[in-house]
């Protein structure tokens, strides 16, 4: 009988991990515990209005992600979006989720599925407990949670791994939906570095492939602000960082919907080392853990810093290679 790998989390890097094992002839199981595919490349649906609240575009340097980009491209689940960057940039079509829905066609994903508990167990194998007190048993694990909670789930059974997690530092993000019961005119469809509150907006129905009207804006906090405002409540938010936006932009309507939604680990700051070679039945990915390089087309190598949804999908891959090794 083959090797049983599971997966904790079906974000970008848990999913690439499971694609190239399913390449391989392996049936990873993806556990996730959000009611939705997809992780931080997330999208919210909201009184009729459409917000991807998580990453706003992906990029794409590395020849492996690019080749994922045109594949997805092709699909249709992604499009090119010109928004003036040197590097070739997408955003999904018109739901950022789509790239991790498209990327999960015929892969085994559990969703609600929180795990709690890691245990050893005979035979080198591992025993996942969920909070709802199932069990599943795995030959070889890839743990691809943000880092504060794979330290805290490694921290009895693979104590260098996760004493390597707690190393990564993250940047948290507000973001704020925004919606209108009339489409807005007047500003720019989509923003970065707009104040010293606000780093980027964007109205969805600039997104390729939206059908949407200009009633739907999502505006996000940059990471100083955001961590100076981290346990502030939701509502309060939100009313401070619209109030900046129709400061800056001179809006004038006010939206029929206002929410926040509190990022505490959205992008890394610094990475970890990556340590999955120390344990032959648990491995780390996530954009907290990339590996040192990735090839180009150009030929140069790419320095993954963490920060990028890019990142994510390398190190995915990298830990998914580490698996096929230790079979
Ligand atoms: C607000 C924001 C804006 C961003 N903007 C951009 C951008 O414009 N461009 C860009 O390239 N990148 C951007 N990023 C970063 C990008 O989204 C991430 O780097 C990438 O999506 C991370 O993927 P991941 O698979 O490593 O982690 P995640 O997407 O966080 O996936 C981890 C998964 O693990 C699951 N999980 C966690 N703990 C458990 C558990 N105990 N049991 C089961 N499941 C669990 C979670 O539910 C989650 O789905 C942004 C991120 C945020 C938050």
């Amino acid at each position: 009988m083959g090797k049983q790998i599971v997966i904790i989390g079906a974000g970008l890097a848990g999913l690439a991990a499971a694609r190239l094992l399913r390449k391989e002839g392996h049936n990873p199981i993806l556990l996730d515990k959000g009611r939705r595919i997809g992780g931080r490349c997330g999208t919210r649906r909201s009184g009729g209005h459409l917000f991807n609240h998580g990453a706003q575009f992906i990029t794409a340097v590395s020849t492996e992600f690019s080749a994922l980009c045109q594949q997805a491209a092709a699909s249709g689940a992604i499009a090119e979006w010109d928004i003036g960057r040197r590097r070739a940039s997408y955003a999904g079509q018109p739901a950022m989720r789509d790239l991790p829905s498209w990327m999960a066609e015929d892969l085994d994903v559990r969703q609600q599925v929180e795990i709690a508990h890691i245990t050893k167990q005979a035979h080198n194998q591992l025993q996942l407990t969920t909070t709802q007190q199932d069990h599943f048993v795995a030959d070889r694990l890839i743990i691809t949670a943000p880092a504060p909670q794979t330290t805290r789930l490694l921290a009895e059974v693979a104590p260098a791994l996760s004493s390597a997690a707690a190393t990564a530092r993250y940047a948290p993000c507000w973001t704020v939906m925004a919606g209108f019961d009339a489409p807005i005119s007047g500003i720019p469809a989509f923003s970065a570095d707009v104040s010293d509150i606000i780093s980027w907006y964007a109205a969805e129905s600039a997104r390729p492939g939206s059908s949407q009207e200009a009633r739907s804006l999502t505006i996000q906090a940059s990471g100083t602000w955001s961590e100076a405002h981290l346990e502030e409540e939701a509502d309060l938010i939100a009313s401070l960082i619209f109030s900046d936006f129709r400061q800056i932009t001179g809006l004038k309507i006010s939206p029929e919907l206002l929410q926040a939604h509190r990022w505490r680990y959205a992008k890394v700051t610094v990475p970890a080392i990556s340590e999955h070679s120390r344990d032959e039945v648990i491995f780390t990915a996530g954009d907290w853990c990339p590996p040192e390089t990735a090839d180009t087309a150009g030929g140069t190598s790419y320095r993954p810093t963490g920060s990028r949804a890019e990142d994510a999908f390398l190190s995915g891959v990298s830990a998914a290679r580490a698996v096929l090794t230790s079979l």
